[in-house]
């Protein structure tokens, strides 16, 4: 007799199940990230957006979050993912060749509050590996430049050889309609730019803080820092929009491997309103 399941758990199956992918493209960023362009070998998974993520399978290995760093109104049906090689996954995951195979689950998580920025300053706070998820948004900003006020990228890194997308960074910063400022907490004789943590950047801006929209990726320490400055330069708490990380496994909601407070990272984030998830991380000052 035919089971009948539910649509539900259709669309769970069907969520769970990994599409495989060839790896197209392969080109390093530094010493330990990668950027790989996916295909599909077959059928692709939905349309991801800026700030959302797939669940990537090195198959025997396993299986960790990884969100978009592409253009994805360009990309088509083409995954563009940097991986930081930290584990067992991510390094099988960025040892990996063109022509390999890898399987894809998602797109998973919600999106950055794009709309929110729009008519407002966009200002966007990259910590270390915390610039990939980013530049989806980024790249949206550019390609719809009317749409926002000013267009402002502040990026950290703990030295100049830790820094990612440098060519693609200067090419930002020789535009006349985006501000970029790149600071490192430490640097040889070969650096000119800024020393010291990215969020001594924030003062000094190019933005109105009355009416900026602020997107901030990194370590949960700078992350809680840029909030705090971005706080006293005068962007309002709800005007701030943070991305979290946390282990995840199945990417649905249905493990509860990511919980925060009484939220699900997977499936209530990844990106979070900093005023709502301040309380949540249990910081004081909110
Ligand atoms: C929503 C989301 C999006 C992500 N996007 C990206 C991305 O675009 N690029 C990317 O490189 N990584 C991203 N990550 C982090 C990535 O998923 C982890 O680095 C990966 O799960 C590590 O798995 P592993 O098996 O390689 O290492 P593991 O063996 O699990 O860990 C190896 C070491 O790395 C540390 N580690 C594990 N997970 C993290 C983490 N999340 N942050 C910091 N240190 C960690 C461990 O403590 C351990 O010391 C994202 C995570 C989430 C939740």
């Amino acid at each position: 007799m035919a089971t009948v399941i539910s649509e539900e758990t259709a669309t769970l199956r069907g969520a769970m199940t990994p599409l495989p992918y060839r790896v197209a493209r392969k080109r390093r960023e530094n010493h330990d990230n990668w950027t790989l362009e996916l295909e599909p070998v077959d059928a692709a998974i939905d349309p991801i957006g800026p700030g959302q993520f797939t669940m990537l399978y090195a198959f025997g290995v396993g299986e960790v979050p990884i969100s978009t760093s592409g253009d994805v109104e360009t990309t088509g049906t083409t995954l563009v993912h940097t991986i930081r090689a930290v584990g067992a996954v991510t390094k099988a995951l960025c040892a990996s060749v063109p022509g390999d195979v890898v399987g894809v689950r998602g797109p998973f998580g919600n999106r950055w509050p794009i709309d929110a920025a729009r008519g407002r300053d966009l200002v966007v706070v990259g910590g270390g590996v915390g610039l990939p998820p980013l530049r989806p948004a980024v790249y949206h900003a550019l390609a719809h430049r009317a749409d926002f006020g000013k267009l402002v990228v502040l990026y950290g890194g703990r030295t100049p050889d830790d820094l990612l997308f440098r060519k693609e960074l200067e090419r930002w910063r020789s535009r006349l309609d985006l501000a970029v400022e790149v600071s490192v907490d430490s640097a040889g004789s070969g650096w000119n730019g800024n020393v010291g943590v990215v969020t001594r950047l924030i003062p000094s801006a190019p933005f109105d803080p009355d009416d900026a929209v602020a997107f901030v990726v990194g370590p949960e320490i700078m992350m809680r820092f840029t909030a705090r400055a971005l706080i006293d330069r005068g962007v309002p708490a709800d005007r701030i929009w943070i991305s979290m990380e946390r282990t995840m496994r199945c990417g649905v909601g249905l493990c509860g491997h990511c919980q925060l407070g009484p939220t699900l990272i997977c499936r209530d984030g990844p990106v979070y309103r900093w005023d709502e998830l301040a309380p949540l991380l249990g910081v004081p000052e909110l």
